[in-house]
């Protein structure tokens, strides 16, 4: 199978987001599964300053965006460790920034630089020696790779016969335009229009990109059901019911190099499920030494690491703060960056507890991993969840998950009650409302399960021994790229 993943960024060229950490590692594990996969990104500044090899393709071609055509140069990195093909399209004008999409406000001209990486992709498939079997876009940025092929490419026959697939990371981004960009993508106005392009009078790139394409995938089976329905489908929730026969929701991967407690350079001493309570001890000690404190004490660790916005639930957690922390049952350490009023709120509730609540704001990747290691529960109380890492990443550090039911964290985490720990299925601990009280009520649940030796270490042992890698996600997206080969291409009037 020919596979050529479209994305706008990508571990470790450049990342803003979990979807450069899919992007990233997707294509080598479909390589171990036998596939022949280049992936396709833009060639950012970032990208140039992380020392890899781009060398040039000698592939290069003018792209039209409006009236006007912009060049495009093709560059190659060679990976030794990654099976995959990495080519990326260089436009020092569109992609030689500071940032990949702006900073504090987006840049201008965010429309024009992903309609020409779209059709730079599509273009370039063209150029290359085999056809492809599936076009794989990512996100709103993408959108368009699915219209071209089918209105645009449809009888070139490099790309004519490939199946288009689409995968959603997070319905909150759509890429929304001024309507006059339509002009930039060469498309015939008559596509926009309500059931296509157009959503209330402005350019739409995902909702073009889940109409066209072929099958249309989001990054768990709980979301893949939530967007379905508002508010989580974000005002495209009828069209993606439409949808729902060819919609599927697959659980990302994590990185199991990268977040290894048998081999993590970050924690003091690495460790199994044999001796997870020396491991996590040592952990516990070297992380109340970098906090400032002469030794650990010895209530449960309850950690949170995260963005400091309103999808994580940091409004519950200073909640949960405020209710719990004077009750001595717990410490709690937040690492976090993010909304200046969930920052000062955090200081503030940390400042009245400090024996109680270590907060580090700021972006720190090697405390996140000893904070996990070192952690007895972890919390991800988030608003919506499509498919959240830090819950994964918990389980692997045996820190027990503590999460609300949402998107990915209902398809991962499995709740501690009498049947769950009769039948070997439990994992965590889950609560439903998003409220302050539901959120407490669980922690109790959780401290009072830690109190059970025996309990908490089968819990922590089950969680450490599960499969959470990219093998197992990237074998779901190979039948789903089966399964779309399988059946004629959707048809566009
Ligand atoms: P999202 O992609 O929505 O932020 P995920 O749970 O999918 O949420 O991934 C978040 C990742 O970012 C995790 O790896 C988490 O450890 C990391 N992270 C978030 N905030 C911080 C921080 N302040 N310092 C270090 N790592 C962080």
């Amino acid at each position: 199978m020919r596979v050529l993943e479209v994305a706008s960024e990508a571990t470790p060229f450049a990342k803003t987001g979990g979807l450069a950490d899919v992007a990233g590692a997707l294509p080598a594990a479909l390589g171990r599964l036998g596939c022949d996969v280049t992936l396709v990104i833009p060639a950012y500044r970032e990208a140039f300053a992380k020392g890899l090899s781009l060398e040039p393709t000698g592939i290069e071609f003018e792209v039209p965006i409006g009236t006007r055509r912009s060049a495009a140069r093709i560059l190659r990195c060679r990976r030794p460790e990654s099976p995959a093909t990495v080519l990326l399209v260089a436009n020092d004008d569109y992609y030689d920034r500071p940032s990949l999409y702006g900073g504090a406000e987006d840049f201008p001209d965010n429309a024009e630089r992903y309609i020409f990486f779209s059709r730079a992709a599509i273009e370039l498939a063209c150029r290359l020696e085999k056809p492809f079997d599936i076009l794989h876009c990512h996100d709103w940025q993408t959108g368009l790779v699915p219209a071209y092929q089918k209105l645009l490419f449809a009888d070139t026959p490099a790309v004519a016969n490939a199946r288009t697939v689409m995968t959603i990371h997070n319905m909150a981004y759509q890429g929304l335009f001024w309507h006059w960009d339509m002009l930039l993508t060469g498309l015939h106005w008559r596509h926009f229009n309500w059931q296509q392009m157009e959503f209330y009078n402005q350019l739409n790139l995902l909702k073009t990109g889940i109409v066209f394409a072929d099958a249309v995938s989001t990054v768990s089976p709980t979301y893949a059901r939530e967007i379905q329905q508002g508010p989580g489908g974000c005002g495209l929730e009828g069209l993606l019911a439409s949808r729902a026969d060819v919609l599927t929701g697959i659980v990302n991967g994590i990185d199991t190099q990268a977040w290894d407690p048998g081999s993590d350079p970050h924690i003091p001493r690495p460790y199994g499920e044999s001796d997870f309570e020396q491991g996590k001890y040592a952990a516990r000690v070297a992380l109340a030494a970098r906090l400032g404190h002469a030794a650990p004490d010895s209530r449960p660790l309850v950690a949170f690491v995260g963005r400091l916005v309103n999808q994580k639930g940091v409004e519950l957690v200073i909640e949960l703060l405020g209710r719990m922390a004077g009750g001595g049952r717990a410490h709690f350490v937040i690492l976090g960056t993010g909304s200046p009023p969930y920052e000062d709120a955090l200081r503030r509730v940390a400042a009245a507890f400090p024996g109680t609540i270590d907060l580090v704001l700021g972006f720190d990747e090697g405390l996140a991993h000893l904070v996990q290691a070192a952690a007895d529960v972890t919390l991800v109380p988030s608003l919506f969840e499509p498919c959240g890492l830090t819950q994964l990443y918990a389980l692997r550090y045996g820190s027990i998950p503590l999460v609300r039911a949402t998107g990915g964290l209902v398809d991962t985490v499995v709740d501690t009650d009498p049947d769950t720990l009769r039948d070997g299925t439990a994992s965590g601990f889950v609560f439903q409302g998003f409220d302050a009280l539901a959120l407490e009520h669980a922690l109790v649940r959780a401290l009072d399960a830690h109190a059970d030796r025996e309990l908490w270490r089968g819990l922590v042992r089950r969680g450490m021994r599960q499969d959470w890698s990219w093998d197992s996600s990237a074998r779901e997206y190979l039948r789903l790229f089966e399964r779309t080969c399988a059946v004629p291409p959707a048809r566009v009037d």
